[in-house]
């Protein structure tokens, strides 16, 4: 799995480095893969500022990290499924790098990113979980709606929906773009400002075919970072 002393000269991603916030071991709290035992790799930056976001810590800092360093230290947890969050990931251009790298070294891997880059360069055995911003992250223009076109099966799409407004905005966004029929749709509320049971409620109501979903880290966790 590690690239041998003997090829690293050879091999066109030993240069790279990447900025990273932290790497962990934990379950994964949200997307159709909620419960797995995961190893999350975080990386620093995103050019996003949603009024809610809940990782403001990776907006900077962290450590710089070859492409070895990372394969080394995710390896040791084994564990096989592996999460490249952020930040937004693919503020990092090496982030793609990285992405390939996992899935040779055969991992089962997913990607959580905004929605707001291109996902063009995505390896194609990458699980994508793409954001669409709602009005009220204060980041809806930021949505790059070419990358719908980029989504298969294996992909998901999540909303995080803080008021009624944005949940019937969603609705339409649905509906507009016959998302349920391009993968998994996720609607999570937003911590503290809506109340799940009410975001059900519609849901149920309006028969949505979406997942329903809670951060199921924090139910164990609380916002303890780096779990
Ligand atoms: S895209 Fe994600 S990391 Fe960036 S500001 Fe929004 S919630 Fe936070």
């Amino acid at each position: 799995m590690l690239v041998p002393q003997s090829q690293k000269s050879a091999d066109p991603g030993a240069a790279l480095k990447l900025r990273i916030s932290e790497i962990f071991h934990s379950i994964q709290g949200e997307s159709t893969r909620a419960g797995l035992p995961t190893v999350f790799i975080r990386l620093t930056g995103c050019p996003l500022r949603c009024v809610w976001c809940d990782t403001e810590y990776a907006f900077s800092g962290g450590q710089s990290k070859s492409l070895d360093e990372i394969l080394e230290q995710v390896t040791g947890f084994n564990c096989r499924t592996i999460c490249v969050t952020g930040g937004e990931p693919l503020a990092q251009p090496g982030c793609l790098v990285l992405l390939r790298a996992l899935c040779d070294a055969g991992f089962d891997v997913s990607l959580e990113t905004s929605g707001a880059i291109d996902l063009a360069g995505v390896d194609g055995r990458v699980s994508k979980i793409m954001d669409i911003k709602a009005p009220g992250s204060g980041e809806s223009g930021k949505n790059l709606w070419e990358n719908l076109a980029r989504l298969g099966a294996r992909d998901e799409i999540k909303f995080v929906l803080d008021s009624e407004s944005d949940y019937a905005w969603a609705r339409d966004v649905m509906e507009r773009h016959q998302l349920a029929a391009i993968c998994p749709v996720l609607f999570s509320p937003v911590q503290v400002r809506l109340d799940p049971a009410q975001l059900a409620e519609w849901i149920l109501r309006d028969s949505l075919p979406v997942r329903f979903q809670l951060q199921l880290h924090k139910l164990l966790w609380g916002s303890e970072r780096g779990r």
